[in-house]
């Protein structure tokens, strides 16, 4: 029996050759490499779709979190409030600007922020929270708004796992000063290589990160300040534009996978499902389909025998991390985040995945 993979990129450019190859030769034609007409439509064709006007097409989701940080003059002396259950680099680039992450643990029903413990970490030196929407679940949006609005904070949305992802009819990554969406391969919309963006509905914001993904410039060779060289790429533009189309259906998809899975393990005692309701109010996307476990290596095990792939996302929370070794967390500062870090496990999910092998995988976990 063949491996079962994580996710399965060559099924879906199978499914979109066509477009992805026409998308390809199109730019190499029309040399738009850097910047140009396929990175303004890309833009464009965001900014329709999650329903705001302004979207800066950049390098990376990483960059799109670090720019909208510098857009915010975010810097040294500040300090961020963030999860420390996330990918590191929602952490390392609040440092990168020289503030300071400041952790407040996770709900465990959810994975995301416990929002009703951000008061009691805002200080006079607070400028900003980054929620994160974890695995593609919305993070609590309206009491963390308040809280914001409350204390004159930023809100950066880390949206790059939940593109999609819907509060109501609102999507994941409109509702704080910035959002920030990366375009990395396995991402819900992945390019061919690096891509990220971010999205604002505030007029200023999207100037400064204009100028600061290039130099510093909004117009060749007058450079007005230091800036970065983070810039989206006409392929990977074009092929975001050209799967950006099929991204509703694709998460409809993962849904549809996810409730295969909760459905076939609901009986299973070893194991707990994702403690999501599919009739929320919160559209969840699925970026991963995260089960808890206290039985988790010998679940691993048991997976590997049968080649089947999984992932922990994440083994060790960012304050325990040698990166962070600096800002004096000690283990028990985040008992949540410390228990998700040591029983999580996700299983393969993409859209092209079967209930075949759903059952498969399903099957094998006993
Ligand atoms: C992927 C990811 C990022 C970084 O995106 P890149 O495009 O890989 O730089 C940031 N935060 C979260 C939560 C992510 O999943």
């Amino acid at each position: 029996m063949s491996r079962i993979p994580m996710v399965d990129l060559q099924a879906q450019y199978q499914s979109i050759k066509d477009e992805i190859d026409a998308a390809f030769s199109s730019v190499i034609s029309d040399t738009a490499f850097v910047g140009g007409k396929y990175v303004k439509q890309f833009e464009e064709d965001l900014a329709e779709y999650l329903s705001v006007p302004y979207v800066i097409g950049v390098n990376s989701g990483t960059d799109a979190l670090f720019l909208s940080l510098k857009a915010l003059n975010i810097g040294k002396g500040d300090e961020v409030i963030t999860t420390p259950f996330t990918f590191f680099a929602t952490a390392e680039v609040i440092a990168q600007t020289g503030a300071t992450p400041v952790f407040v643990d996770i709900n465990p029903n959810t994975f995301n922020i416990n929002v009703d413990l951000i008061e009691e970490a805002i200080t006079k030196n607070t400028k900003a929270i980054i929620p994160v929407h974890l695995y593609g679940l919305p993070a609590e949006m309206s009491k963390l708004m308040k809280i914001a609005d409350k204390h004159k904070l930023e809100v950066i949305e880390d949206a790059c796992q939940a593109i999609g992802a819907r509060i109501g009819n609102k999507r994941v990554g409109t509702i704080g000063t910035t959002g920030c969406f990366s375009f990395f391969p396995s991402k819900n919309l992945g390019a061919y290589g690096d891509g990220g963006a971010v999205v604002t509905h505030d007029k200023n914001i999207y100037n400064k990160i204009i100028k600061l993904r290039n130099h510093g410039s909004k117009k060749k060779y007058f450079n007005e300040e230091l800036g970065f060289s983070s810039r989206l790429d006409g392929l990977q533009a074009a092929i975001l534009s050209a799967k950006l189309p099929y991204l509703d259906k694709w998460n409809e998809l993962r849904r549809h996978h996810a409730q295969g899975y909760s459905k076939a393990l609901a009986e299973n005692e070893s194991l707990t499902t994702p403690k999501y309701d599919f009739d929320s109010d919160k559209y969840h996307v699925f970026h991963q389909y995260t089960i808890r476990t206290e039985n988790r290596s010998r679940i691993q095990n048991i997976l590997v025998e049968n080649g089947i792939d999984s992932m922990i996302y994440y083994p060790v929370p960012l304050h325990l991390l040698p990166a962070f070794e600096y800002l004096g967390y000690t283990e028990g500062d985040f008992p949540e985040a410390e228990k998700a870090s040591s029983a999580v496990l996700s299983l393969p999910m993409y859209p092209e995945l079967q209930q075949s092998i759903i059952s498969i995988i399903t099957g094998s976990i006993q």
